[in-house]
């Protein structure tokens, strides 16, 4: 029997995965042939310090310094962007605050953006230290703290059922059944459909699908220094990878659990606003794909034992910051299984907790 079994094999699955095989044994089992295929292979892979609620934020700063400088680190710097167009003062001095941009002259933002359509733009601020991730690299490495610390994967093994027997989990899948103390729904988009398998309370989580397209522009223009650029109230942003353009309308429309893609619509959108604050002539999408955000009703993520079973553990709703917060979320995950005091205090650790959902 294994001390826990980790239900999902994205960032979150194999991130407190890692964590617990430091000291239990531990089992992963993913639905699909390969790890990391939803949610965590389609993210814009950014790290974003003001980016989510209060409590977000918490886990975006805490984990800072394990994405700097563990293994050698996953950040290098991108900076970011806000463009504001004609009458849209208020909206960008709001968003300008909440991700702690600095006001710049449009001849700044030109130096640092040159395709920057200067009679569109009236308003431009900027910060440095927003980054990009790698999040392969970043996943690599928890996977290989995992297997070195004699963790086990069964791909293509989805949760098929899933029994509490009174004294232990006995856990179904297509291929194989597991044996487990401890359960952990770390499941993205599916957490909710996991709990009804397991007998458990679901929460509400809402996937929200996102769409990227990826843009390749004409031999001439280098884009590798450009900053993350974004619209006001998210109308989109864009940001330079391996040598093209990834743009996304920032769209969020709910949906169900499902392998989700981008629609025409959807993309066409991202690259009209894109088009509209810029000089660049886009007329060739390279690739695109979508991918699913889900929230908690109250968009922080959930990490804890449920409230009525104490042997099923959420680490949920990973939203739009699944990487960016997965060390110090993983970190007190583990430490609430360990039974130790959580690091990043009781006050952010309840509410994160899903005990703060009646
Ligand atoms: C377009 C887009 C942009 C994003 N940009 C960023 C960003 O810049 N920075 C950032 O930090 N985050 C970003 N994110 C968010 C981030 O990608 C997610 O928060 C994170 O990947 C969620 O990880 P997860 O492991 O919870 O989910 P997933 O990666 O979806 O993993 C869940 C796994 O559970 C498996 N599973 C489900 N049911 C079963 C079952 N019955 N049995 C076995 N396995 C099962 C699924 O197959 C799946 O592989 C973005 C997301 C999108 C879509």
């Amino acid at each position: 029997m294994f001390d826990a079994l980790v239900i999902g094999g994205g960032i979150a699955g194999i991130s407190i995965a890692a964590q617990l095989s430091k000291k239990s044994q531990v089992v992963l089992i993913e639905a699909e042939d390969s790890l990391s295929y939803h949610a965590s292979s389609r993210s814009a892979a950014t790290f974003i310090e003001n980016y989510g609620n209060a409590v977000v934020r918490n886990l975006n700063t805490a984990s800072k310094d394990y994405l700097t400088y563990n293994n050698g680190g996953v950040l290098t710097p991108r900076g970011m962007m806000l463009l504001g167009k004609k009458g849209q003062r208020e909206d960008f001095l709001k968003d300008m605050k909440s991700f702690g941009l600095k006001e710049i002259s449009k001849e700044e933002a030109i130096s640092k953006f040159n395709v920057l359509d200067n009679s569109k733009v009236v308003n431009v601020s900027y910060r440095p230290d927003v980054f990009d991730l790698d999040t392969d690299l970043f996943f690599q490495n928890f996977l290989k703290e995992y297997k070195k610390n004699k963790g086990s994967i069964f791909t293509n093994s989805k949760a098929e059922k899933i029994h509490h027997d009174g004294k232990k989990w006995i856990v179904s899948t297509t291929k194989n059944e597991f044996e487990a103390k401890l359960l952990i729904n770390a499941s993205g988009a599916w957490v909710d459909e996991i709990a009804k398998l397991a007998g458990v309370k679901p929460i509400g989580f809402v996937p929200y699908k996102r769409s990227i397209a990826r843009i390749k522009l004409s031999d001439l223009i280098t884009v590798k220094s450009w900053p993350m650029i974004t619209g006001v109230n998210e109308e989109f942003y864009a940001k330079p990878d391996a040598g093209e353009l990834i743009v996304s309308p920032a769209d969020e429309t709910p949906s169900h659990p499902h392998d989700a893609w981008a629609t025409e619509e959807d993309l066409a959108t991202g690259i009209y606003f894109l088009s509209e604050v810029t000089k660049l002539a886009i007329s060739k999408m390279s690739s695109n794909w979508a991918g699913l955000r889900t929230f908690s009703p109250d968009r922080a993520l959930v990490i804890g034992h449920d409230k009525k079973n104490s042997s099923f553990f959420w680490f949920a709703g990973q939203g739009g910051y699944g990487f960016q917060t997965s060390a110090a979320a993983s970190e007190l995950a583990a430490e609430l299984i360990f039974g130790l005091n959580p690091g990043i205090g009781k006050a952010v650790a309840e509410a994160l907790s899903p005990i703060r959902f009646k």
